[in-house]
């Protein structure tokens, strides 16, 4: 299929390289030339404008930061609603807010243009590998007419309801994964500061109820002091926020996820905003002086 690519990070890139070694036609657009040119060697063709890449294409997929970006990207100015023909399809891969789904969709929907919002679970490994988890919103006919395409990039897709329920199944993953990743923090420098090797207690709980694929995926980067992002706390501020704006405005307050909120916040505060989330665990590092991370 034709396809139009935009937005080609952490994520964006690996996925759109399974697209074209799939066979697939992409058409690529990114404000970073550098990441453009990485995906033009594998066969990809370079556009200059997200408009160009979105042009006469059947599918386009977006793969960006947040809310903003994809409303610019699609309704600003230049966005591609303007150059997408009717009766193509845009699928949006981005965590956004669940709302600003529904008012993308809307507007594409004035111009016969329909859409999914579709992110992902699993983390740059996943999808290098092909093997995200993917969650759409949006008519079951459209996501029934790509979900095979869904599946280069992933080895799961769940149709969870209409638009902007994609995104909502997202928000709840990203509470569960924040919530996990703290009590992975505190546990971990609770052994450390009560004198057993966090090492140690890694391997003895992990097989056990405790053990998850969060703290497979980040209790090691946590032991090794590694936290190049994976997945920035950043983008993570981001999810949250959204979670704690849709549940707000659902007449629910979220407890816990707020109090991660403030650890991530205060993170950031401390210039820390682009490491690893992972690197939560250095909020107790810095409340105790004590590090869970082997010496080297
Ligand atoms: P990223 O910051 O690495 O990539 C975003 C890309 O969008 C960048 O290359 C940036 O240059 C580009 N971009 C920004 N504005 C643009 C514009 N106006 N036009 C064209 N390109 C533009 O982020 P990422 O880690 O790839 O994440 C992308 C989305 O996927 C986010 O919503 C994130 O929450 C979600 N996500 C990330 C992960 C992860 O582990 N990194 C996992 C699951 C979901």
């Amino acid at each position: 299929m034709k396809i139009g690519f935009i937005g080609l990070g952490i994520m964006g890139k690996p996925m759109c390289k399974n697209l074209l070694k799939a066979g697939h036609e992409c058409l690529v657009y990114d404000i970073m030339e550098e990441t453009m040119k990485e995906l033009a060697q594998c066969g990809a063709i370079s556009c200059g404008s997200a408009m160009e890449a979105a042009a006469g294409r059947e599918l386009v997929i977006t793969m960006l930061p947040n809310s903003p970006h994809v409303k610019e990207v699609v309704m600003g100015e230049n966005g591609i609603r303007n150059s997408m023909e009717r009766g193509s399809i845009l699928v949006d891969m981005s965590s956004i807010a669940p709302l600003a789904s529904r008012e993308i969709g809307l507007s594409l929907a004035g111009k016969g243009i329909e859409m999914l919002d579709a992110p992902v679970s699993g983390g740059e490994p996943k999808a290098i590998d092909g093997t995200l988890s993917i969650m759409v919103g949006g008519k079951r006919e459209i996501y029934d007419r790509i979900k095979e395409i869904l599946l280069v990039m992933g080895s799961s897709a769940v149709y969870c309801g209409e638009l902007g329920a994609g995104n909502t199944t997202k928000l709840a993953n990203q509470i569960v994964v924040a919530l996990n990743i703290a009590a992975c923090s505190e546990a971990f420098t609770l052994a450390q500061m009560a004198g057993v090797d966090p090492a140690l207690v890694y391997e003895a709980i992990r097989g056990g109820l405790a053990g998850s694929t969060v703290m497979d995926a980040k209790v090691p980067m946590m032991l090794e002091g590694e936290d190049k992002p994976g997945f920035r706390i950043d983008l993570h501020i981001k999810d949250l926020n959204n979670a704690l704006d849709t549940a707000h405005g659902v007449g629910m307050g979220l407890p816990l996820t707020s109090q991660v909120m403030e650890m991530l916040q205060q993170l950031r505060a401390d210039g820390q905003g682009q490491k690893d989330h992972s690197a939560l665990v250095k909020y107790y590092e810095k409340m105790t002086g004590s590090a869970v991370s082997k010496k080297k």
